[in-house]
């Protein structure tokens, strides 16, 4: 039979907004599900394309909504693109459309921090959810990037669900805007690349085939578990049909995150190797 959790399985990695929660509200059993894991061995990490909060405010507010954590693994999009910069260019001079904890995490790891006024151009230029994002900004990021900038993004989600389905601008949005100027597709490490996932595994020196990731995004969560080599669940919510379209095969579906509760509970009831 084909289960979520098999014998080899040592981790579930979740999505944080559409998964956990939504806008503010925690999803119907997230703690109960988080429980059931513990307590059968599983370890949990957060995967998130969040460009606006770094781990430790990620996990305030989910401690504030009233989620129970021991110190899971939080991997962001705003962390893992300052650590990215270092790994492939070491330290560079950078101007950042984005929020103060995606600019103080890239200064963070040694980069030069450009203000937008400055004559000198960036070596690159690091695109999130920028809620000052306006024309001049464009205008700036358009002119860097033909005078030899390299953009980087922290990751393309179009938008995502704020709370009683309100749809949310993401870094893709502003993307879109850039890269219909510049002609090329902008690198993007946020979900689906491969980059927050293997910080999420070498956290806990964990291979793909360990893993499970669940998530609501097909595009994102899915195709880059697909991509690399993990199971996945998808959290398909209603407004999904759009999503249906995709060439994308999760291997399990469920309506909610509580209906994943379910499943794992009658997984172990009738489980031969877990009590
Ligand atoms: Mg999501």
């Amino acid at each position: 039979m084909n289960r979520v959790i098999e014998k080899n399985t040592k981790a579930l990695f979740f999505d944080l907004d559409g998964c956990i929660y939504y806008g503010r509200k925690l999803a119907e059993r997230a703690n109960e599900l988080l429980e059931l894991l513990r307590s059968g061995g599983i370890r949990i990490g957060f995967i998130t394309n969040n460009s606006r909060e770094d781990a430790a405010e990620i996990g305030r507010k989910l401690s504030g909504m009233g989620l129970r954590l021991n110190d899971e693994q939080i991997v962001n999009a705003t962390e893992a693109v300052a650590s990215y910069l270092t790994e492939r260019y070491g330290r560079v001079n950078v101007k950042v459309a984005g929020s103060e904890s995606l600019r103080r995490a890239i200064a963070g790891q040694g980069h030069r921090l450009l203000e937008w006024e400055a004559r000198e151009i960036a070596d690159t230029i690091v695109i999130g959810r920028d809620t000052e994002f306006d024309y001049r900004r464009l205008q700036r990021i358009v002119d860097e990037s033909f005078r030899g900038a390299r953009l980087l993004s922290t990751n393309a989600d179009r938008s995502h669900p704020g709370e009683d389905g309100r749809v949310i601008p993401e870094t893709g949005s502003l993307m879109a805007a850039i890269e219909s100027i510049v002609g090329s597709s902008v690198k993007s490490i946020g979900k689906p690349d491969n980059c927050l996932y293997e910080l999420a595994m070498r956290a806990y020196k964990l291979t793909p085939s360990e893993c499970v990731m669940v998530g609501d995004n097909l595009a994102t969560d899915i195709a880059g578990a697909d991509r690399i080599g993990m199971k996945s669940v998808w959290i398909r919510q209603s407004g999904s049909d759009l999503q249906d379209r995709l060439p994308i095969k999760p291997t399990f579906t469920v309506g909610k995150l509580s209906e994943l509760y379910e499943l794992l509970l009658s997984e172990r009831e009738y489980s031969d190797y877990r009590v």
